[in-house]
């Protein structure tokens, strides 16, 4: 039995951390809304009184947070708590930089520590089957490997400290990328009197094939089980999908790629979710594109 640390606990990190139970680790968990605690302890989760508190005896500690700031903020105040060679995971999806800043904290006060963002949403966090994407070294990897398998489908070392998160933000901007394209191809199909279904048999079995059409579809019909299907009920929320371009978008700039369609995908999910949709699936693009505020 391993004593883990996990800070974060909202709608990834509750199933998650349940799933750590379930494989039998004592996990003691904090965050900061008191509901989220008492889900936390239904599944058997120790509460504690603040993030201090529960790293103090954990031999491993996991981050599950919004964004870059609230995780370098956690690190400075929990890395001097850490027991010696403790090993810190981060499994927030954050900016590159504040990856690597990370990483230094805690190497700083002699941790290990892994960058492991993930994907599969909060069906994959509660059924165990997220991928995550690693950083760090192979001693980090190594040890985190273990403790990951019971939440995870799939466990990639992607690199070093980092490469995690870089995986993570390419690989979304492809999925908004593609996304845009399916939907438009759909909204093009209607304007020609092609049937949805067409489009998909022809496309699927083609070179237009993609995640985007073949799992989440945007239209209703082809796929039964793509959001599209329960009126773009998330799924992956569009508020998500823009986190996750504006920060591709941050990592081009500072790193000189070049991503024009990374920008435009970047900017059409802003003006969908100033529009309200930011809780919509992100496949209800669609929507936008054929004109419609639904
Ligand atoms: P969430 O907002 O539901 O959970 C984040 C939790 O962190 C909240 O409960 C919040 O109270 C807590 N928190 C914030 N600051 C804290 C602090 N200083 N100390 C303790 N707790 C603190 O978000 P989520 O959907 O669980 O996502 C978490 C991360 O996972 C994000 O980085 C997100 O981009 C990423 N992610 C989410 C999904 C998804 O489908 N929800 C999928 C992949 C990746």
């Amino acid at each position: 039995m391993t004593i883990i640390a996990f800070i974060g606990l909202g709608n990834m990190g509750n199933p998650m951390a349940a799933n750590l139970v379930k494989a039998g680790h004592a996990v003691h968990g904090f965050d900061l809304v008191p509901e989220n605690l008492t889900v936390a302890r239904d599944h058997g989760v120790v509460i504690m009184a603040n993030a201090p508190a529960a790293v103090k005896d954990a031999d491993v500690v996991i981050t599950m947070l919004p964004a870059g700031k609230h995780v370098l903020s956690v690190y400075e105040d929990v890395a001097p708590k850490a027991k010696t060679g403790a090993l810190f995971i981060d499994s927030s999806t954050i900016d590159v930089e504040s990856a690597r800043k990370a990483h230094a904290t805690a190497a700083e006060h002699g941790l290990l520590s892994i960058d492991a963002p993930v994907s599969g949403g909060t069906v994959g966090a509660t059924a165990g089957t997220l991928t995550f994407m690693a950083g760090g070294s192979d001693a980090a990897f190594a040890a985190a490997e273990p403790i990951l398998k019971p939440m995870a489908g799939r466990v990639v070392h992607c690199g070093g400290d980092g490469a995690g998160q870089a995986a993570k933000i390419c690989n979304n901007m492809i999925l908004g990328i593609s996304m845009i394209g399916v939907a438009e191809a759909f909204v093009l199909a209607e304007k020609l009197g092609l049937s949805h279904q067409a489009l998909y048999d022809v496309a699927s079995t083609s070179s237009g094939q993609c995640w985007s059409l073949t799992t989440y579809c945007p239209v209703p019909g082809p796929v039964p089980t793509s959001p599209a299907n329960r009126d773009y009920k998330p799924g992956f929320a569009a508020a998500l999908m823009l986190k996750d371009l504006k920060l591709a978008q941050e990592a081009a700039l500072g790193s000189g790629a070049v991503t024009p369609l990374g920008s435009e995908a970047a900017q059409l999910y802003a003006l969908f979710n100033a529009q309200g949709h930011a809780d919509a699936d992100f496949s209800g693009i669609i929507n936008f594109l054929r004109g419609a505020n639904t």
